[in-house]
């Protein structure tokens, strides 16, 4: 008999504490049983499982690292390995769950008012409301720290919003939206939550996409977009303040590739254990083999870098570079190994229902988004050279 399946090879969850490792497997567990066979027909057909949502809930995970607010108040560490659960079975509804718990309520709770945290992170821990987060803009990606469009300007009604945000995940059934604007007077990027219904916003779902077909990405068009003075972030005073939101979901994004990496290599070993030619299972041959442990060194070293960046960020050491080279390495890494994984398949690397043309596909969205590859290495290189590249 072949050993046992473990992509665990250096044993990090051995660092966890009883406890943890219980979360740990609930988390798994739930996402084997209620997500991993839903999420095929649901990424061939463009839409997102809603009925997962009050499942979601009671799972009782999003906002896992706040303080109050009904949330957990959990370590990084745990966050990163609940993320990284997510995307082993699927990385869109990670996506999802990084927007809502990450981006979304990471704003509220980094950059809002204490009525503000009131008001929204409750429900929102609960999933009784759904937040994106709106930096992107059409003409604008990588350059949004210093090139934003889309512009705030106060008013004696309040704030008056008008721009474009493109990508934004969750947005066409978010209940509100954080939208990230430039200030026509001071010309500093501020923050405001734009609700669904609020007059002058509005979404159109981004269709044709061929990664995350599951997260429901949205244009958002804003045109005199009122908002209150009591819905603008009062911490949020210049992109600074946005940036630190990033650092935070940044770490998350490259726990979720160390998982989307996990998942394609678990799938891949087990085809190549049945799967036989010449007479023989494909994993006997040395060529396979290699495939399979190029896959594993890789993932070793994104399970212990992640592993290294959490406790980091669990002692308030954390920086932007290093959220940076994570990411950039993890969703680099990722894109081999999931390469490999569809490879070592044959044919059948490309068909759904093998498991891993999904995470195929999806790595391509997780290596751009949350800054490209170009951009979290320049924010490395500044740091190392002390030279900023980035015009
Ligand atoms: P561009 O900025 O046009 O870049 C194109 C290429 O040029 C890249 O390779 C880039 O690295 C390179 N480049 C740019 N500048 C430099 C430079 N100075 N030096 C060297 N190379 C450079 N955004 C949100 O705000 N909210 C979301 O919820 C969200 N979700 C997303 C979900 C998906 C599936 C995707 C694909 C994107 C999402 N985004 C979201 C947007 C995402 O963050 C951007 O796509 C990303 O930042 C890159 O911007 P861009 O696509 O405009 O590429």
């Amino acid at each position: 008999d072949p050993p046992p399946i473990d992509a665990d090879f250096y044993n990090i969850d051995g660092k966890l504490s009883a406890e943890d490792r219980a979360l740990q497997l609930r988390v798994r567990s739930f996402l084997e049983a209620e997500v991993k066979p839903l999420v095929n027909n649901y990424w061939l057909h463009d839409e997102f499982p809603f009925e997962i949502i009050p499942k979601l809930a009671e799972l009782n995970v999003c906002g896992y690292v706040y303080q109050g607010y009904g949330c957990a108040g959990g370590t990084s560490l745990m966050d990163g390995i609940i993320a990284s659960e997510f995307g082993r079975i699927d990385p869109s509804i990670a996506t999802f769950l990084g927007v809502q718990s990450g981006l979304a309520m990471g704003s509220i709770y980094m950059c809002g008012s204490d009525i503000q945290k009131e008001e929204w992170l409750p429900k929102m821990q609960q999933l009784k409301v759904i937040g994106a987060f709106g930096l992107t803009e059409p003409e604008v990606g990588s350059a949004t720290a210093g090139g934003l469009t889309t512009t705030c300007r106060r008013t004696d009604k309040g704030w008056v919003l008008n721009g474009q945000k493109k990508w934004i995940g969750n947005s066409t059934f978010s209940d509100i939206t954080i939208i990230w604007a430039r200030d026509l007077d001071d010309n500093q990027v501020k923050g405001f939550i734009v609700r669904k219904d609020n007059p002058g916003f509005s979404v159109e779902k981004i269709k044709g996409k061929m990664a995350l077909r599951i997260v429901q990405n949205g244009l958002i068009t804003l045109t005199n977009c009122l908002v209150p003075e009591s819905d603008r972030l009062p911490h949020a005073q210049s992109f600074k303040d946005t940036a630190k939101v990033l650092q935070m979901t940044r770490a998350g994004v490259a726990w979720m590739a160390v998982g989307c990496a996990r998942g394609a290599y678990e799938n891949a070993l087990a085809y190549t254990l049945q799967r036989e030619q010449f007479g023989k299972p494909i994993a006997s041959f040395q060529l396979i083999q290699n495939h399979l442990v190029e896959m594993l060194s890789n993932l070793t070293a994104m399970q212990t870098l992640v592993f290294r960046l959490s406790e980091l960020q669990d002692e308030g050491k954390l920086k932007d570079e290093h959220a940076s080279l994570a990411k950039v390495f993890c969703t680099l890494r990722t894109r081999d190994i999931v390469s490999r994984a569809r490879e070592v398949m044959g044919g059948n690397g490309i068909l759904l229902e093998y498991n891993v043309a999904r995470f195929l596909a999806d790595a391509e969205a997780i290596y751009s988004y949350e800054g490209t590859k170009e951009i979290n290495s320049l924010i490395v290189g500044r740091s190392i050279t002390g030279f900023s590249a980035f015009v």
